[in-house]
């Protein structure tokens, strides 16, 4: 079913909205699975490069990285999956396989990688996500989902849940309770939060309102929750956490966030705001406090969050709509109204 014609959901210019588009996939090669996708999750950093806000984007271009699908066609060297599985796509399609990111399980780094859409794949065409109905995936790039988990369940943990676990990972072996902020409760955050309760770790959400103290503690099971806003609140918390997971998507000011960090504490950015992020050189020195940041995660880390997720029986807050609905959806995540991802039911949506 080589080059296959399909109909995906494409940006056609920086104004980000998204309309039908059809196109044919690529040639399928012996390690390739065609996939018919079944949910697909939205994700912030689909509206920053639809947007060409973080990266030039080649139109026209089908976003979507947190894809769950059944396998339909197998090449002839795909021995490790059959037809009828269901298997998870995330933020890669393919690296090199043989630098030291490759060989480390850190492939995300690979500088020859190729993302999951808006990247140049080996044939010189532009990558296609998936907000479509098919996709052609190399057999190394795809996750098992485990049969306890739902499709549309798994798909946001393909890329916001790994996003918040791959960073988190570093944490574990450590035998103190740690005390955690999520500075951002969105997609990535809320994760974020179930996700470091399940580590053991006491969770402070850091939210730009009020509006969702509530659903944080008691839906989400967070320990504390603190508006960054409010003077008193954030005097208090100086410093009081281990590590803060930030995932805020526009320019915010670091100070209140690293005043926050006991000395030693971690600032670990994932939000990617499109303009450059700002601090006082002396708040990091004078706490020997860290800033870093974190890209997806590998494969490896994808299959273990899904396998802990499955064994800790861990539900995310998802909204499942349609395509028909996806600009609506772009325009409410941008205004901060998503509980808490969008997972669009592709297979179950007209694409037409
Ligand atoms: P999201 O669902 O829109 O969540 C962002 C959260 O940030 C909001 O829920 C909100 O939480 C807070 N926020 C504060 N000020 C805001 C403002 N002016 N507008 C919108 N939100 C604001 O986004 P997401 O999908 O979690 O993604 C978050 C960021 O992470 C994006 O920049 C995305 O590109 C990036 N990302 C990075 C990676 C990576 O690999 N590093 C992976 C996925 C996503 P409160 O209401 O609590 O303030
Ligand atoms: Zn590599």
């Amino acid at each position: 079913m080589a080059g296959r014609r399909v109909i995906g959901w494409a940006a056609r210019d920086p104004s980000g909205h998204l309309s039908p588009y059809s196109f044919n996939l690529r040639q399928t090669r012996a390690e390739d699975v065609v996939l018919k996708v079944l949910y697909c999750g939205v994700d912030h950093t689909d509206l920053h490069i639809i947007r060409s806000e973080i990266a030039s984007a080649s139109y026209p271009l089908v976003p979507g990285h947190e894809v769950v699908g059944e396998i339909v066609e197998l090449g002839a060297e795909v021995k490790n999956f059959k037809v009828g599985d269901i298997v998870g796509v995330g933020g890669l399609v393919w690296s090199c396989g043989d630098c030291f990111c490759c060989k480390s399980n850190m492939e995300q780094y690979c500088n020859q990688r190729i993302f999951t859409y808006n990247g140049v794949d080996l044939d010189g065409r532009t990558t296609q996500g998936g907000y479509s109905s098919a996709m052609v995936v190399h057999k190394n790039f795809l996750v098992r989902i485990p049969d306890k988990l739902s499709p549309e369940q798994a798909a946001a943990l393909l890329c916001a849940g790994v996003t918040a676990y791959s960073p988190l990972r570093q944490f574990s072996g450590c035998n103190e309770p740690l005390k955690a902020g999520i500075l951002g409760l969105g997609g990535v955050g809320h994760m974020g939060v179930l996700i470091a309760k399940a580590m053991g770790h006491h969770v402070t959400v850091i939210s730009s309102s009020d509006k969702k103290r509530e659903e944080a503690l008691k839906h989400l099971g967070a320990d504390a929750f603190l508006v960054s806003s409010d003077v008193e609140e954030v005097e208090k918390a100086t410093n009081s956490l281990d590590y803060i997971l930030d995932t805020v998507p526009v320019v915010h000011p670091l100070e209140t966030y690293l005043s926050f960090l006991k000395p030693n504490g971690k600032l670990i950015i994932v939000g990617a705001p499109p303009n450059p992020l700002q601090f006082i050189a002396s708040q990091i020195i004078t706490g020997k406090k860290t800033i870093s940041g974190s890209f997806i995660g590998s494969i490896e880390d994808t299959q273990e969050l899904l396998d802990f997720w499955a064994k800790k029986g861990l539900t995310s807050m998802i909204e499942v709509v349609k395509m028909d609905y996806v600009n609506k959806a772009f325009e409410r995540m941008e205004r901060n109204d998503v509980r808490y991802r969008f997972v669009l039911d592709v297979a179950g949506s007209n694409l037409e």
